[in-house]
């Protein structure tokens, strides 16, 4: 091999010059495994440097990617999707707002929405009778919420029937189960009510004995649970929110919170749950992976961790490809303008686009290309497999 004389003359000139910087005092040395002073970056293995130009904070700092590539924006989802975490709040109180929201659906290819607003009573008779009078009928279905306020010894006496009661309704499962039960929810001898409490085993069982399946969010993301410091992926959202912290000293672990959880799943096996948000593990996906091999009777819903899917187009893939009869499209939040993330992601191989919440994620997504026969069981034969109650027809085959 030929190197040039420029070249070599450029890299000792380059060495000499580095050596130099160093000798100067201009790169301030660490030692292995320390971290740089404040306001310094690596800029060499061992050797730190500040900026030149005072630096913009992480808020203000929005670079735009050179990066010249293929995109295809889905704005349609190739095969009609069920949403399975569905928020449709005060929509489901009138019939024009019920039609409003089906157009914007219709523009989606959201084919059906299941409304997780934990409606029990009247208010899910009135959102059901809502529904059957309205020419879209067949787009919407609601599941039943529990009351888990007062859990003391008798509570489940009320409960069961109360949910027998909603199923006699209309209601097509239960949930959202929300993450209040396990970070906040008392019972009434004043002691946290964990998600395992043995006064809650009658309501599971009761799911198992109606084949209602339970959708239920525990505890939030891990990072949520963990110092806000330079450290933690999500401190921009810590920091703009400070409900989302919870600190130690006042509430239960990540850890403590999934293992309840997980204790509820493994002692029910006849029960079908649907762990809402991958069960915060999208970002550890060989633990979900466990789970479903341990738990048959868990699935997991993606809605709001599409930046950890996105994140890891390969690994997220084959996840999917494993695990296809396990996990169910849901959105969460309802804003029409962010499904079309969902779709390009699940369908598409494109490469670093952006997220449609910057302080969820600072980094881009990238299309994980799902092959036609998952795609149809995320985005619906698994919802109608689980939940009897859903409308069999309009699915294709
Ligand atoms: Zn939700």
């Amino acid at each position: 091999m030929r190197i040039s004389r420029s070249l070599v003359t450029a890299l000792v000139a380059f060495s000499v010059g580095a050596a130099l910087v160093a000798q100067r005092g201009q790169g301030t040395p660490i030692k292995a495994g320390e971290e740089c002073p404040p306001g310094m970056t690596e800029v060499r293995p061992g050797s730190c440097q500040a900026p030149t130009m005072p630096p913009p904070s992480i808020v203000d700092y929005r670079p735009r990617s050179t990066l010249v590539t293929a995109a295809h924006p889905v704005p349609r989802a190739k095969y009609p999707a069920i949403d399975f975490h569905g928020h449709p709040q005060g929509r489901l109180t009138s019939a024009a707002s019920l039609s409003d929201m089906v157009s914007e659906l219709d523009q989606l290819n959201v084919g059906l929405m299941v409304a997780a607003d934990n409606l029990s009573g009247d208010r899910l008779r009135q959102a059901v009778s809502t529904i059957a009078g309205s020419p879209q009928k067949n787009r919407v279905r609601v599941l039943a919420g529990i009351d888990f306020r007062d859990v003391g010894p008798g509570w489940a006496d009320k409960a069961v029937p109360q949910l027998e009661a909603d199923l006699k309704a209309g209601a097509v499962g239960v949930g959202e189960i929300s993450k209040s039960l396990g970070l906040s929810v008392m019972k009434r001898d004043g002691s946290r009510l964990k998600i395992d409490d043995p006064d809650l085993d009658p309501v599971w069982e009761a799911c198992a004995r109606l084949n209602l399946p339970v959708f239920i969010h525990t505890a939030d993301p891990q990072q949520f649970f963990a110092p806000i410091d330079n450290h933690n992926e999500r401190w921009l959202e810590l920091a703009l929110f400070p409900g989302r912290r919870y600190p130690s000293d006042r509430f239960p672990s990540f850890e403590e919170l999934m293992t309840e959880r997980d204790h509820v799943f493994a002692r029910h096996p006849r029960t079908k749950f649907v762990a809402a948000h991958m069960g915060w593990h999208a970002n550890d996906l060989p633990r979900l992976g466990r789970m479903f091999d341990a738990m048959p009777n868990l699935s997991a819903e993606l809605g709001a961790v599409l930046y950890d899917i996105g994140r890891q187009p390969r690994a997220a893939h084959d996840f999917f490809v494993k695990y296809q009869d396990r996990i169910l499209f849901g959105k969460d939040a309802y804003e029409p303008s962010e499904y079309p993330y969902y779709w390009r992601v699940f369908e598409t191989r494109d490469d670093y686009f952006d997220y449609y919440r910057d302080y969820h994620a600072f980094w881009k997504l990238y299309g994980i290309d799902l092959p036609d026969p998952v795609l149809k069981k995320v985005y619906y034969a698994n919802a109608l497999k689980l939940a009897p109650g859903l409308p069999r027809d309009a699915w294709p085959q």
